[in-house]
């Protein structure tokens, strides 16, 4: 009841980019067909899904929120999107995202914000954020548009758009799903996961988009477990790791309740809960904003206004007039934001003094959380250090939107699987998100905790 989705006005929460029914329809049919032919059907048949706009779709505009690709219809399709076809989904349209999968409250993308479903109850009618940057996609399951999509998550943007729709989303072990044909943003972080409304339905979902791919060298070469199959709720024996650094001064008093509530749910469940340490969480946040944006500024070197949609060429201009001119009317304030400290931190006498440093503290956090692991086998921390808010609140200030990303960095550095489930509502009827750390690879583990909350 304390969910105000307001599903006859899902126009209104822009959360796709474009609606492609006929693509759900033909995958409804396929089913059938399969079906009456007493064929052996896939783990997504017939489940019509959102498609996060940064999974390149053939014959779909995939535009990454961004004006510099508008209108461009790929001539091939994502791998991620090809499993979930391959295992019976039908794509219901593109979700909307922030620009270039770069924010964290969906405000960045060319296409306007996302509304989040969800509306406190303190009289206001402010409209929330919907998390960032898989915003189309968060608000698009919380308000039952479609039943789950996909996301991805470079710094977060599963987990922080689940946790402030009252969802689920997991982030898998780096190079479980192939990132050939995504969009890339920061590649040595970026990975593609599931969003729903159950921790098995990112099971199964999950399952469906992981594997080995050779178009893509970071992929594993590991099979995929049937982590829906194993689902257990029942945690004795199991250790849970509460890392004391995640204690933060100036943390909501809700979301440590919160905290504690999860605590006390993975007892129930017969786990033992033990105390860890990630001394060195503290440097993550200003790590991966040196990391990701430097990957980013390399990344984004392709759009030329030559290779993809957009081209803005002046009267008379030359190449380098029509890159700049392109480039300049093409991204937005803060995918130019992160060029420019990424070309910055990468730039001969600046190189040792931020990335050098930044690539070492990556590997510290990652020390880090090897050694928690000697003493847990999954670590439980809140998602965000605040439930949703208003829509325009921190559009202005760049490092009130950065320091969201607090709790969800250090796991995206270690390249390690990391889920958000709902916990509690707040004070104002508001979702909040656990968040659920494993070791790589142990999906499994993550899961479980996940449901044993859930
Ligand atoms: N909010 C973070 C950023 O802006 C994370 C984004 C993401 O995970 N794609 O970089």
């Amino acid at each position: 009841e304390a969910f105000n989705a307001n599903v006859a006005a899902a126009a209104d929460l822009n959360a796709f980019i474009v609606t492609t029914p006929e693509h759900a329809l033909a995958a409804a049919d396929a089913v059938d067909a399969k079906r009456a032919a007493g064929e052996e059907l896939g783990t997504m048949a017939g489940v019509p899904i959102g498609m996060k706009d940064l999974f390149a779709t053939r014959g779909v505009q995939t535009t990454a929120a961004s004006a510099i690709l508008e209108g461009f219809k790929p001539e091939y399709e994502s791998t991620v999107s090809q499993k979930l076809w391959d295992a019976g989904a039908g794509m219901l349209g593109k979700l909307n995202l922030d620009q270039f999968a770069m924010g964290s409250s969906n405000e960045t993308s060319h296409f306007g914000n996302v509304a989040n479903p969800w509306k406190a109850n303190d009289g206001g009618n402010a409209v929330l954020a919907p998390g960032g940057s898989s915003g189309g996609s968060s608000a698009a399951v919380a308000a039952r548009l479609a039943p789950a999509a996909t996301g991805t998550d470079t710094g977060g943007s599963i987990r922080q758009p689940a946790a402030f729709t009252g969802i689920s989303g997991i982030k898998p072990t780096y190079g479980r799903c192939s990132r050939w044909g995504i969009v890339a943003f920061a590649s040595s972080l970026d990975q593609a996961g599931p969003m729903a409304r159950s921790v098995e339905d990112c099971a199964v979902m999950l399952g469906a988009m992981a594997g080995f791919d050779p178009k893509d060298s970071t992929s594993l070469d590991a099979p995929v477990p049937d982590w829906a199959g194993a689902l257990n709720a029942d945690l004795r024996g199991k250790k849970v790791g509460i890392p004391k650094e995640y204690r933060m001064d100036g943390t909501d008093a809700e979301i440590l309740a919160s905290w504690d509530d999860g605590i006390a749910w993975l007892k129930d469940a017969g786990a033992e809960v033990v105390d860890v340490s990630l001394p060195h969480t503290k440097y993550a946040l200003p790590a991966y904003y040196i990391v990701a944006p430097a990957e980013a500024s390399s990344n984004l070197a392709r759009y030329d206004g030559v290779r993809y949609g957009l081209r803005d060429l002046p009267e008379g201009a030359g190449l380098q007039d029509m890159y700049a001119a392109t480039r300049a009317a093409g991204f937005g304030p803060e995918v130019k934001r992160r060029i420019m400290l990424g070309t910055y931190v990468l730039s001969a006498g600046f190189y040792d003094a931020y990335y050098t440093q930044a690539m070492k503290v990556r590997t510290l956090i990652q020390r880090d959380f090897n050694e928690a692991f000697d003493k847990c086998d999954v670590i439980l921390a809140p998602t965000t250090p605040t439930a949703a808010f208003p829509l325009g609140d921190k559009l202005d200030d760049p490092l009130a939107m950065y320091l969201n990303d607090v709790f969800s960095v250090p796991a995206s550095l270690a390249g390690l699987p990391a889920m958000s489930v709902p916990s509690r509502l707040n004070a104002k009827g508001l979702p909040l998100g656990l968040q659920l750390v494993g070791k790589a690879m142990d999906e499994q583990m993550v899961l479980n905790a996940g449901l044993a909350i859930e």
